[in-house]
């Protein structure tokens, strides 16, 4: 087993993350497959209110390749189709009933899977509903499947501070972790298998030997954008894929049993708390997952660079973290005069960076928006070495050229130069627009 380290990135002490106990929350009435967490989708919807649907059914599809399914976690009827601004699709929302009528694929046996040619594999898993979890590099979009990547990429710790213990995500699901890298295997010669260093002794020894490289325990050390910073020695490697854990291990369940995997594990993160990890349905509503919280809390699903979320709204195919973070965006009475004890901080502006106790999250800007006044505290911790404060510059001055020549398309998305920005610049946001648009205007 290889060793990754970094010399930048940052974790910082914070409270309210989940403890290492899981629940099994009751089956949730509702469902919904959420299109706003899925980068790039052109989503195509193929059901209306009011049909029925099977766990297993497709429910839309993405116009750029209609063969890529989008499925329903559960058997039910389509209750609500849920548009945003300029009818963009936000979610379909399902009432769902407790029994499962599946559609049913034939199971795949390990020895088929080795037979199975390339092309009948990625169809079977655009049919259930799975293709979808491969990724692929500079920008993550859905995996092309006439390409053959460099590398895979499997981080079993997900892409935020607290997100679910790998060893939780793996009991009971051995079998499905190792048909899922037999699934890799199909697509590449190198599959690169990372746990950060304090998961590893966790894990059981089938799944510890499957472990090409530990990481730091460093945020974020284990980001697949950071693995493959760390890992790549040339322009090919450029477009490798990577998978989450809990996609591999829905596609190795697929393979086994026919039938759309349905059950998903969260962690949720709020001050005070030490929650336990939650079992629940794909596409569970919001609200339930997050329990008590005060009502102008924000919910986010990851510290640093999650998706703003309604609480009427339901969990999405690539999310697994809710994040519930007190609302303090108003002035803080005189809180310039105070030391700062319980607010996170990479540099020493706050007292806190002395004491390396944990302090809660808020999301409070500090006083108004502000310049850039060129601290350069964003290049020193990125971890991909850009300069995000260039590069947010040459965005704005619409030279893109200038952005991809200082590493824009690295940009692992780590969201950690918008956390220790102290004019509470938005970069991570700014550098992820700049991303997407030029990936768009390339494809
Ligand atoms: S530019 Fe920001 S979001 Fe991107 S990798 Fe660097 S620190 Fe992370
Ligand atoms: S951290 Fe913020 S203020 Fe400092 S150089 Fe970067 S963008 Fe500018």
């Amino acid at each position: 087993m290889e060793k990754i380290e970094i010399s930048r990135g940052f974790t910082p002490k914070v409270t309210g993350m989940p403890d290492l106990t899981m629940i099994r929350l009751p089956f949730p009435s509702s469902v919904g497959v959420s299109a706003g967490d899925i980068p790039f989708i052109r989503p195509k919807l193929l059901v209306k209110e009011g049909d029925s649907v099977r766990t297993g059914s497709p429910l839309f599809t993405d116009k750029r390749d209609r063969t890529i399914n989008y499925v329903s976690p559960a058997t039910g009827k389509v209750r609500k189709i849920l548009f945003g601004e300029r009818r963009k699709l936000i979610e379909v929302v399902l009432t769902a009933e407790v029994l499962d009528d599946f559609i049913q694929f034939d199971p795949v046996s390990s020895g088929e899977l080795t037979d199975m040619p390339r092309a009948d594999l990625v169809e079977r898993l655009k049919q259930g509903g799975l293709w979808q979890g491969l990724r692929q590099f500079p920008a993550r979009d859905t995996a092309d499947p006439d390409h053959t990547p460099a590398m895979i990429i499997v981080s079993l710790n997900g892409n935020d501070l607290s997100s679910p213990h790998p060893a939780l995500v793996l009991k009971g699901n051995e079998e499905a972790f190792m048909t899922g890298l037999d699934i890799l295997r199909k697509f590449s010669h190198r599959i690169v298998v990372t746990a950060r260093e304090s998961s590893l002794k966790k894990l059981s020894g089938a799944v510890r030997d499957r472990v090409t490289h530990a990481t730091d325990d460093m945020y974020p050390a284990w980001n697949p954008g950071t693995v493959l910073y760390q890992l790549k020695q040339n322009q090919a490697e450029n477009t490798s894929w990577c998978v989450s854990l809990d996609h591999l291990i829905m596609m190795g369940k697929f393979l086994i049993t026919g039938r759309y995997p349905v059950e998903k594990i969260i962690s949720v993160t709020q001050t005070g708390d030490n929650r336990p990890h939650l079992l629940t349905r794909q596409g569970a509503p919001v609200k339930k997952l997050a329990g008590h919280f005060a009502p102008d809390s924000l919910i986010t699903t990851g510290q640093f660079n999650g998706r703003l979320l309604d609480p009427d709204w339901h969990i999405g195919f690539f999310e697994n973290t809710i994040n519930i973070v007190e609302n303090a965006d108003g002035e803080e009475m005189f809180g310039f005069v105070r030391p700062g004890l319980n607010k996170p901080s990479v540099s020493s502006t706050f007292l806190s960076a002395l004491f390396k106790r944990p302090a809660p999250m808020d999301c409070t800007l500090h006083g108004e928006l502000r310049a850039c006044i060129n601290c350069s505290y964003c290049e020193r911790i990125c971890p991909t070495g850009l300069m995000p404060n260039f590069i947010m510059k040459a965005l704005h001055a619409d030279e893109i050229e200038e952005a991809l020549a200082c590493g824009m398309m690295d940009c692992c998305q780590c969201g950690l130069c918008s956390f220790t920005c102290p004019s509470k610049i938005e970069l991570a946001k700014i550098l992820s627009d700049g991303m997407d648009s030029h990936y768009k205007d390339k494809a």
